[in-house]
């Protein structure tokens, strides 16, 4: 049975049609039951699929495919897992820095394949990503990060003075740093897509389908219990594709911090606004230095896409707060004031979605339950769309007990650190936000 749905207009990516697929009804036994049908969800079965396709894969979605921050991103596609080399290096030394860059390499890499592959349309551009600093002691930082990244064999390019301001004539930059094999994508068109190449592998992918409960195996009977609104599933793996949203486990409730983080695109700019920006990357991104940056890039229909990375963590965090005018009015303001250009233009979207974060800004990718067979891979921080890719990679290699890089690194079974109670942490993350904003006055503001 389908099920037909009218999907929210205030995210820019969901505008074309869409028929949600069926929902799960009745009792089901499944080889491997995935939760979750977001980038992670979708990446899992497909790679699970490819290593075994005599298996009988679900992905059980609460909404539908994209209804996460997988449909409700900036369409950046980055190899960075939400951290910087100069962090990672001081962490966890150069060598395992140098195994992630490895992985975070392939994750780009992954994506492209997936294009070429399966003649994937989702407007898919490798235009690069532009860092700029804006000030003298923003420069110095990106100037440690650009050195870092080519220690670890990072493709970077550095530029500096005139040089820097040929890269992003509209602002008076002092330096900068590209990494050229980076892109942007419509992230729908990437994730419907992905839908329909796991379908036709033969995977089936319900909407509409939320698991309730989950019941891990016990000393007797391996098999997961999942129940959903509609019937039941028996299977004999599982996979934890819900990120930020808290998990029918409650296993990442206080491992994976849910954020919220807010958007605003515009209608589509003229050929002289585009020129304006004076960037030869086009659409590509563009991010400021500081900790709480601000990002742009365009569409494919030259739409800018703005955001400032300033995260909001609800007291409150099961309501949806996905709607924050006075963000997205702040955030007009501050895009009119870099870009004055564009003054007058109109903002025809404007959305928020959940991040998931952990508290060393790494994702958690591993198995849990008494027989090892609940896969999970959380917690991107906010940069999960190319490395979610190589995480369904990595968990169809845990499934098959492959022993390499993938299934031996830093992020896999890694230790969580606990997050405390709700209102300790949410006197801590603000805490936390505010040493963040003191230190980007150091480095001379948003502007
Ligand atoms: C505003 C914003 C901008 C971003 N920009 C970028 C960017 O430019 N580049 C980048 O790489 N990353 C970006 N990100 C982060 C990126 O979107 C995420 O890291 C990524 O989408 C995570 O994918 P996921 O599949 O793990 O999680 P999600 O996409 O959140 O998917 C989880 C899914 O699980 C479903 N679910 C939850 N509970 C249940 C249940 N009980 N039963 C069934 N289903 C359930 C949800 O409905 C959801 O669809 C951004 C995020 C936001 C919010």
């Amino acid at each position: 049975m389908s099920n037909e749905r009218i999907l929210p207009r205030d995210i820019f990516w969901l505008g074309n049609p869409y028929q949600t697929g069926p929902i799960l009804w009745g009792d089901q036994e499944a080889d491997v039951a995935i939760v979750g049908g977001g980038f992670t969800g979708l990446a899992s079965a497909y790679f699970i699929k490819r290593r075994f396709p005599e298996k009988r894969i679900i992905v059980l979605e609460a909404e539908y495919i994209g209804f996460g921050s997988s449909g409700r991103n900036c369409g950046g596609v980055a190899g960075n897992m939400g951290h910087n080399y100069s962090n990672l290096r001081k962490k966890f030394g150069t060598e395992k820095m140098m195994q992630l860059q490895r992985l975070m390499i392939q994750c780009v890499d992954l994506v492209e394949e997936l294009i070429r592959e399966h003649k994937i349309e989702c407007d898919y551009d490798r235009a690069g990503r532009l860092m700029v600093a804006e000030t003298d002691a923003q420069a110095k930082r990106l100037e440690e990060e650009a050195k870092d990244c080519q220690q670890a064999g990072a493709p970077v390019e550095w530029f500096e003075g005139q040089h820097a301001r040929e890269q992003f004539g509209c602002l008076d930059i002092k330096a900068a740093v590209r990494y050229p094999n980076e892109g942007v994508m419509d992230p729908v068109k990437f994730l419907r897509e992905m839908k329909r190449v796991v379908e036709s592998l033969g995977v089936e992918v319900y909407e509409n389908s939320r698991c309730i409960q989950m019941i891990p195996g016990t000393s007797t009977s391996r098999k997961i219990l999942i129940y959903t609104n509609g019937g039941r599933v028996i299977a004999e793996d599982a996979v934890l594709a819900t990120n930020a949203f808290s998990d029918p486990l409650r296993f990442f409730r206080f491992k994976v911090l849910p954020l919220y983080v807010y958007v605003i695109s515009t209608e589509p700019l003229s050929q002289a606004q585009v020129e304006a920006f004076q960037y030869p990357g086009g659409r590509g991104n563009v991010f400021g230095a500081t900790n709480l940056y601000w990002a742009r890039n365009l569409t494919a229909d030259n739409r800018l896409i703005f955001n400032e990375n300033e995260v909001y963590y609800y007291y409150n965090n099961d309501k949806d707060y996905s709607c924050r005018p006075s963000s997205f009015q702040r955030q007009y303001e501050l895009m009119i004031r870099k870009f004055p250009f564009l003054k007058g233009i109109r903002m025809t979207h404007a959305w928020g979605g959940l991040i998931g974060i952990t508290l060393d800004f790494l994702p958690f990718i591993g198995r849990t339950g008494m027989h090892g067979n609940i896969y999970y891979s959380v917690g991107y921080n906010g940069c999960g769309l190319a490395p979610s890719q190589v995480a369904g990679k990595i968990i169809a290699a845990m499934m098959a007990d492959e022993k390499s890089d993938l299934t031996d690194n830093v992020l896999i079974g890694r230790k969580a650190f606990y997050v405390p109670s709700t209102p300790l942490m949410y006197l801590g993350l603000n805490a936390y936000k505010a040493l963040f904003k003191l230190e980007d006055q150091r480095l001379g503001g948003q502007g």
